[in-house]
């Protein structure tokens, strides 16, 4: 059976899995998703006798079913054969009784190079045969950029502009992407705040006499951002596999049920969680953890979606959102595919700034979403806690989502948290937790400071990164990011 893409929000055009990659984002505004996910049920039996790369396969081939079996395997093999730094990519280790699943072994040491080593090389065969050359521009606030530029980096056929907050970002995060390597990446800070060049990048898109130049060099724009289906799709793999390990581990007997624990900004992790438990793997709860920026928390027991409020500056910054985009599909799928009600909540969002849903669907919702929150007091007083205990260094993501564990009811027996990020990627914070005292120091004499006190090592790409080269030294202007567009284009095609 073929399964088609459509926008959450009309049925009218039907999407190959292929279509829906290169094209990003629905003519209107909706999100690609797809029907019948109870369908598509995976062996379970299969899946615990699988490493994670036939695992892969395995999802991947299902949810994208227009890719053949050869394309999926070297899409897979490309994306994950060698950059990891852990032989089961997504580790499961224990955490007291509990457990963590590490999705943080990937070459920027945060879980978005799962589906950012994955995405370039969708995009890649997607685009066989048509011909055209994709430019991937992304504006970043930090994580995405470097994850988007490894990914992308010297993959044919595409290129890739990442534009940053100059001054705004992390020492790390900005040496990230500075160093990256690449005959097909373009690299820039922008004076100016995320808001602003995030909009910039969506003028950019919408720029039709530019989209026209670029189209008689026979190039494309398109987006790297987490509401591509291909990004969500490798997000499913790792549940199953951490189900798989956990078997194998002797934690669990083929069949018991398990519940997550998943930091949350965007939705797009704690959605594929939904996506594995429609597939068949017996989820009892996914849970939602938030940190000060808590509209879901609100939105998970109350109904209401309320996005007017106040943003607050965190130390775990990749969940500080507020208007989180895949909750769209989820409601799609609760509410059994009522395009015209996803459509009157979304156009409630955009033109009141809430929505309210309705009873029934808010039960539906509770019987497989719950949700907690932790502020930063909470997060460090948590990874204090995990070294001083355990000897488990947490970054601030997973310190929330832990946080949020410690305070729940066990659903049952088996509790996994999603481990989002290396500590050292947050070293400043992670090591003032730590200490609890209070760190003045920059990122990289944090980072040896942490090593120092734990003993155990930052990853090499992190902390290789204060003798690498500077190969993108620019910064420029919000008026000039289309010129560095064209320019980028230049160079890689
Ligand atoms: C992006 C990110 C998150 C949030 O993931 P969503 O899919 O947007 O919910 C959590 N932790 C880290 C470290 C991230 O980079």
């Amino acid at each position: 059976m073929s399964t088609f893409y459509h926008s959450t929000r009309s049925t009218h055009e039907l999407l190959t899995s292929k279509q829906a990659i290169l094209q990003g984002i629905a003519a209107d505004g909706g999100l690609f998703i797809c029907d019948n996910l109870t369908d598509k049920r995976l062996d379970l039996q299969a899946i615990c006798n699988n490493s994670f790369m036939h695992n892969a396969v395995l999802v991947l081939r299902t949810l994208l079913d227009d890719f053949t079996a050869q394309e999926v395997e070297k899409c897979v093999e490309a994306a994950y054969g060698t950059s990891f730094d852990s032989p089961a990519i997504t580790p499961v280790t224990p955490l007291g009784t509990s457990w963590i699943l590490e999705l943080w072994h990937g070459p920027t040491s945060a879980f978005k190079d799962i589906a950012l080593q994955m995405l370039p090389q969708l995009m890649r065969v997607s685009r066989h045969g048509d011909g055209r050359n994709v430019m991937i521009v992304t504006a970043t606030s930090g994580d995405t950029g470097k994850a988007a530029l490894a990914g992308f980096a010297d993959v044919a056929g595409t290129g890739i502009t990442v534009f940053y907050p100059e001054g705004k970002v992390s020492d790390v995060q900005r040496l990230q992407m500075v160093t990256q390597t690449g005959s097909n990446v373009a690299v820039s800070g922008v004076t100016g705040n995320f808001d602003d060049i995030q909009t910039q990048v969506k003028h950019i898109f919408a720029n039709r006499e530019l989209a026209a130049q670029l189209a008689a060099q026979n190039i494309v724009l398109s987006s790297a951002n987490s509401i591509n289906i291909g990004r969500l799709v490798p997000q499913v793999v790792y549940y199953f596999d951490a189900y798989a390990q956990l078997v194998r581990l002797g934690a669990l007997t083929l069949g018991d049920p398990l519940e997550f624990y998943v930091p949350t900004g965007n939705f797009g992790n704690v959605l594929a969680g939904y996506f594995a438990k429609l597939m068949g793997l017996p989820i009892a709860k996914l849970t939602v953890a938030s940190n000060a920026n808590d509209v879901l928390f609100d939105f998970i027991r109350t109904g209401v979606y309320d996005r007017r409020r106040a943003f607050n500056k965190t130390i775990s910054p990749s969940m500080d959102i507020l208007v989180s985009s895949n909750l769209e599909r989820l409601l799609y799928l609760l509410s059994n595919g009522d395009c015209e009600l996803i459509s009157s909540y979304m156009t409630q969002l955009s033109e009141q700034g809430f929505y309210r849903i309705s009873k029934d669907l808010l039960n539906t919702l509770q019987d497989t979403f719950a949700c907690g929150r932790a502020d930063d007091t909470q997060t460090r007083a948590v990874i204090h806690k995990a070294w001083t205990n355990e000897k488990v260094l947490l970054d601030t993501h997973t310190a929330v989502a832990t946080s949020v564990m410690d305070a729940a009811q066990p659903a049952c027996a088996c509790r996994v948290v999603l481990a989002t990020a290396n500590a050292y990627k947050f070293s400043a914070d992670v090591l003032e937790a730590v200490t609890g005292t209070a760190c003045t120091r920059s990122g990289f004499e944090a980072m040896r400071e942490l090593q120092r006190l734990t003993g155990i090592p930052a990853p090499q790409q992190l902390s290789s990164l204060h003798t690498a080269q500077v190969l993108h030294p620019h910064v420029c202007s919000i008026d000039a990011m289309g010129a560095v567009v064209s320019a980028a284009c230049e160079k890689s095609f």
